[in-house]
């Protein structure tokens, strides 16, 4: 069976005071002992967080590039990150790919390197309402999968988050189904183009107005095995979220 793991991508949010009531939120808990759990926190709080937060949450950068080191102005690299006690990063969330210009190729490249040096790695896919409504979601998601296979072999430190982006902040979830369907439609793909261990170990989030309320209904889908969220990651309702795998 696979680990049920949750992450909290707090994007570009939080203060040093907002920092410390989630970090109060996260110690008070209770959280299951089944579940892995995850903070992705924005750069300059890396640090503070990973020496703070409760022994069983990980923490993870949101973004890293591809050169160990360099004139790259702006840029963080693996070994900055491992140096500073982060053990995990989220690469190709979509605001990365539609804000920040980063495409299929640049993302595959960065997770390959991100693991190459030790960082685990949560990759996110999805398509767009374009993609969706055009009926085009699975071409999508599975190129999308496919450039990183293209570039990686070994998936044991890799954690997919599927997020369609119409779902993202919109407060419109996937239905438990809509999610199901894809989870299981990539689970397929990666079975029989990639590797059938592969799709057995691998866990796939859904990511996208993932809430208090809706967790429970996702979490008991077969294929979904945790969650990236956004917003609810920021408040006390993530305790629920992570708790949500009965
Ligand atoms: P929301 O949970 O705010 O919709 O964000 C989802 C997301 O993008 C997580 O990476």
């Amino acid at each position: 069976p696979r680990t049920f793991v949750v992450g909290g991508n707090w994007k570009m949010n939080g203060t040093k005071s907002q920092i410390d009531e989630i970090l109060g939120f996260l110690r008070k808990g209770p959280i299951n002992d089944f579940t892995e759990v995850i903070v992705g926190v924005p750069a300059p709080y890396l640090e503070y967080v990973a020496k703070s937060v409760p022994q069983t949450v990980e923490v993870a950068a949101q973004n890293c590039y591809k050169a160990l080191n360099g004139a790259y102005t702006g840029e963080i690299s693996p070994p900055m990150l491992k140096d500073i006690g982060v053990k995990w990063v989220i690469l190709g969330h979509s605001e990365r790919r539609a804000i920040f210009g980063e495409s299929d190729l640049l993302v595959a490249e960065k997770v390959a390197f991100a693991l190459q040096n030790g960082l685990k790695v949560i990759a996110c896919i999805g398509e767009t309402l374009q993609e969706r409504e055009a009926g085009k979601t699975e071409e999508v998601v599975f190129r999308q999968i496919q450039a990183i296979a293209c570039k990686i072999k070994d998936w044991k430190h890799v954690v997919i988050a599927y997020e369609p982006v119409w779902a993202i902040g919109t407060g419109k979830t996937a239905s438990p189904q809509q999610a199901q369907d894809v989870h299981k439609a990539l689970r397929l793909y990666i079975a029989t183009q990639i590797d059938g261990n592969v799709a057995k170990q691998v866990r796939i989030q859904y990511g996208g107005s993932v809430t208090a309320a809706n967790a429970k209904e996702l979490a008991s889908q077969p294929d979904i095995d945790g969650f990236l969220v956004g917003g609810a990651s920021l408040k006390p309702e993530f305790i629920q979220i992570i708790n949500a795998k009965q």
